[in-house]
């Protein structure tokens, strides 16, 4: 006999009898035909049905005139996707960010947020207002409509009388422009642990249309220093892999910290994807050692939630799903098909892992893209009007053979371990003639170039396409020009550069030919270091393959007027 159980007698007593038991069921049958007409209610906005309808409404309040306990705008700012009308605009309220759901009580709060031509906000041309839900941890995406084509923006966000740091974006140029050039970088896996992130500091600096994020934005491992980021104290939690929805979020909070890369995404729209550990190393769709597919799928659930309420996207999850490959066109001069090659892949080959001799590779029935999005390529290839064809994706896609010894071993994890697929894609690239093929990639922390063959086991076989893997920001911590890897991955006849620095690739696209400079820092255990042109490669309109050229090569200005960087407003908010 507890005090619970004479409770519940009661409540079932009560229901059961009387005039609480007529009530009771008027409520059920009320209730029951509210949530077959509740579209219809809610869009609407009837009220005539009262008190039942407000019990069917989220009881979160919205907090007309939050009061911080510090400043909220403490992820920075961040803006993506551009398309010639529109930016999608992020920031999130997290006055205390490393703190559970950044140290925000569970209300909603309306923020308020505006786009200028100017740096200063004297034409401002677009605002509004947005209401940051906690359910999506206090992020905010504006996805900013009726823009000019191919122009440069200024944009800020205000909260509760705080005032976020100003972005700076741009939109595509309309599809018809004829581009005289483009600038972009490539930039992935920023491991926090392993470095800091003076490449990001660099590349604020640079002079660039878009950014693209090529995956592993964050890593899941328990965050111990390895020695990248001397002398910081975190809390316990972070003493963990992740697998919580607020584990993935705490680490966003983390990387997203750190000054150099808040200044990266205020500088320039970021096109982002995703690879594997911004869930979980080496996954493939749903299946990953650590745990059976129903509950990994619960895991991938929380993850791809944190990385959209942290990310510049448009389309947010829908469960374990979330649809990120897309396509963007800047006038007609590139497009970039931004590949998801995780999602869908089938399980590695043979175990994963370094593999001489695996037949399963080779298995035609095996998909990496899956069979949706590798139609979507195909078909967007065959139809593409544009002169440079880009494939922005994560793992290396020219074959590459990691031993010296006899035989050859590949990793189950790269486009070796889906040849057929591979092979797919090569033959559609050749069957429709694609206008210069680029593949670009990230995942193993190198600086590489390849030449991507009709045949790779034919070193004759004709190049096809042209491909540049970008280097880490951070993992692997401060590298060598040279390593164990050089050797082998150098012995690949179509492998033509190789350095295991930090730092990203740089390029300036143009209608008669592609500059790649692939910019490195010497170091990244402590701040400070200055970045050089490693290499530059040039690949010429119409002739797939890399020609090297003398390192930084005066490339004259490509845009008419230097666009001034974000500062500090001098126009108040109003
Ligand atoms: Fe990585
Ligand atoms: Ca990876």
């Amino acid at each position: 006999m507890t005090l619970h159980a004479d409770a519940a007698s009661d409540y079932t007593r009560g229901v059961a009898s009387g005039q609480s038991a007529s009530l009771w069921r008027a409520w059920e049958d009320e209730r029951q035909r509210l949530w077959k007409r509740r579209g219809f209610v809610a869009a609407s906005g009837l009220s005539a049905l009262g008190l039942a309808f407000d019990m069917l409404r989220p009881s979160l309040a919205t907090a007309a005139t939050p009061k911080f306990r510090a400043y909220p705008f403490s992820l920075g700012v961040a803006s993506g996707d551009p398309l010639p009308d529109s930016v999608v605009l992020w920031t999130r309220l997290a006055p205390e960010p490393l703190e559970n759901f950044g140290g925000m009580d569970a209300v909603r709060v309306p923020v308020q947020w505006q786009v200028a031509e100017d740096p200063k906000f004297r034409r401002v041309v677009r605002s509004g207002s947005t209401l940051a839900l906690p359910e999506y941890v206090h992020s905010v995406h504006v996805d900013v409509r009726g823009l000019k084509p191919g122009r440069p923006y200024y944009y800020r966000f205000r909260c509760g009388g705080e005032i976020s740091a100003v972005g700076r974006t741009r939109t595509a140029p309309a599809p018809s422009t004829d581009l005289s050039a483009l600038r972009f970088a490539i930039v992935s896996c920023q491991a926090w642990f392993d470095g800091f992130y003076t490449a990001y500091r660099h590349l604020a600096e640079e002079d660039l249309d878009v950014v693209l994020h090529l995956g592993d934005y964050l890593y899941e491992y328990s965050v111990r220093t390895n020695g990248g980021r001397p002398g910081v104290s975190l809390p316990e939690k972070f003493e963990r892999v992740t697998t919580l929805l607020n584990d993935y979020r705490d680490r966003y909070a983390l990387y997203k910290l750190d000054p150099d890369i808040q200044a990266a995404h205020a500088a320039f729209p970021w096109i982002v994807t995703w690879d594997d550990h911004e869930v979980v190393n080496n996954y493939a769709d749903e299946n990953h050692p650590s745990m059976p597919p129903e509950d990994f799928l619960v895991r991938r659930a929380n993850a791809y939630r944190a990385f959209w309420e942290h990310m510049p996207v448009r389309n947010p999850p829908t469960g374990p799903d979330m649809g990120l490959y897309r396509r963007f066109s800047f006038g007609r001069l590139v497009e970039f098909n931004v590949l998801d090659t995780r999602q869908y892949r089938d399980d590695q080959a043979c175990g994963d892992g370094l593999r001489t001799d695996c037949e399963e590779r080779l298995d035609p029935q095996r998909t990496l893209l899956g069979p949706d999005q590798e139609n979507w390529l195909l078909d967007g290839l065959a139809s593409s009007t544009a002169r440079w064809n880009v494939l922005a994706q994560q793992i290396m896609m020219a074959q590459l053979d990691f031993t010296l010894e006899p035989g050859q071993a590949f990793s189950m994890d790269l486009w070796d371990g889906y040849k057929p697929a591979r092979d797919r894609i090569v033959s559609a690239l050749i069957e429709h003639n694609v206008s210069n093929p680029v593949v670009l990639s990230g995942d193993i922390h190198r600086s590489m170039a390849a030449e991507i063959k009709a045949r790779f086991d034919d070193p004759d076989s004709p190049v096809v396409g042209t491909e540049f893997i970008g280097t880490s920001i951070s993992s692997g911590m401060d590298g060598a020009d040279r390593d164990e890897f050089a050797e082998p991955f150098l012995a690949n006849p179509h492998v033509k550069f190789y350095n295991a620095q930090r730092g990203y690739v740089r390029f300036t696209v143009m209608p008669e030919r592609l500059q790649a400079d692939y910019r490195v820092v010497p170091y990244v255990h402590e701040p400070g270091a200055q970045i050089t042109t490693r290499a530059s490669f040039v690949t010429e309109d119409g002739k797939p393959g890399l020609i090297q050229v003398a390192d930084n090569p005066p490339i004259g200005r490509l845009f008419s007027a230097q666009i001034p960087p974000p500062e500090q407003p001098v126009t108040p908010y109003e």
